[in-house]
């Protein structure tokens, strides 16, 4: 089952979290390669959307946000789209949109950001948004400082993490095609710390330079983990064996019923919606060449079908059987 695991240091300024998504992962994975049009996620790409949602869970894990958390990569190669959504409860969705061939060992640069114009978005769409009210989002580039480009999703988010909470964060990351994992630490702001350049006492200076080292230690602990352990291991040995010499304290673990898990909010409302945006011109022109309007769910691989009554519904207001079935 799909776990997430929170901890802190007692004592010192660092918190974190494990997480280790199995059913829900294997889920999303099964209705890709179920998926008769797409086929199944290359390794490549499978690695890189486990990775966004091992992150995606770990985020909204962090931040405690009363809505959706939405991780995406919007590529200039191969692969032009990643998706990752997250729910206060933990429940997830995932898909990627893949447009050329991606190879067998094809590098994160080599699928979304072949000429340097790749970026990752991520956006926090509150629950019970006015209308009118914007989502909150913040975009960063797949290059570091030097504009060189970065290999691991990891990296990415560390950077977006820094820049927009002021928190130095290490992510490990890791998925294959049964497990997408992360471990997550962040350094902790501590009261004061922002004055210390100026009038503060030396030994005052000294206890924030001395909690700032236990970050450095636990970071490099952290970042010892290889990707196989974190893959193979379970929650308990991969904790004991990198903190067993720190104040661990871990709370009450989010599996089952509270853990990660899947689940898709597309609905036929929500699809019909999206028809009616395309305009009854469009709409039209779709049913003269096809007899009917099929939308497909990229993350479930659900699929509607709108008629031409159901499709001249839409836009009269006249839904002629809501509970979902053409009428023939
Ligand atoms: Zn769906």
């Amino acid at each position: 089952m799909s776990e997430l695991h929170k901890f802190i240091f007692e004592g010192l300024p660092v918190r974190g979290m494990l997480v280790r998504l199995t059913d829900a992962w294997q889920d999303i994975l099964a209705r890709r390669a179920a998926n008769s049009e797409t086929g199944a996620y290359p390794a490549p790409v499978r690695q890189l959307l486990g990775e966004m949602a091992a992150a995606g869970v770990l985020m909204q894990g962090n931040i405690k946000f009363n809505g959706a958390l939405v991780l995406q990569i919007f590529g200039d190669g191969p692969v032009k789209l990643g998706v990752v959504e997250v729910q206060p409860d933990f429940s997830l969705r995932a898909t990627c949109t893949q447009v050329g061939d991606v190879a067998e060992d094809a590098s994160l640069s080599q699928m979304v950001n072949v000429n340097n114009q790749g970026r990752c978005a991520i956006t926090l769409d509150p629950q019970d948004r006015l209308p009118g009210q914007q989502p909150y989002q913040g975009v960063v580039p797949l290059f570091g400082d030097q504009g060189e480009k970065l290999e691991n999703i990891s990296e990415v988010l560390e950077h977006y993490m820094l820049q927009s909470e002021q928190l130095d964060t290490v992510l490990v990351l890791a998925a294959d095609d049964k497990v997408a994992a992360g471990l997550l630490i962040q350094r902790l702001p501590i009261e004061g710390e922002g004055n210390l350049a100026g009038k503060a006492d030396s030994v005052e200076r000294e206890a924030v330079l001395g909690q700032s080292e236990d970050f450095s230690r636990i970071a490099i602990l952290t970042k010892s983990l290889k990707r196989e352990e974190l893959l193979t291991l379970d929650a308990e040995t991969i904790l004991h064996r990198l903190y067993w010499e720190e104040p661990l304290a871990r709370f009450e673990p989010f599996i089952g019923e509270t853990g990660p898990r899947f689940a898709c909010r597309c609905s036929r409302e929500r699809v019909g919606n999206m028809i009616r945006s395309l305009g009854t011109e469009e709409v039209e022109s779709i049913i003269a060449e096809r007899g009917q309007v099929d939308v497909g769910c990229d993350f479930c691989g659900a699929e509607y079908q709108f008629d031409p009554v159901d499709a001249a519904g839409l836009f009269t207001g006249l839904v002629p059987d809501p509970s979902g079935g053409s009428v023939h």
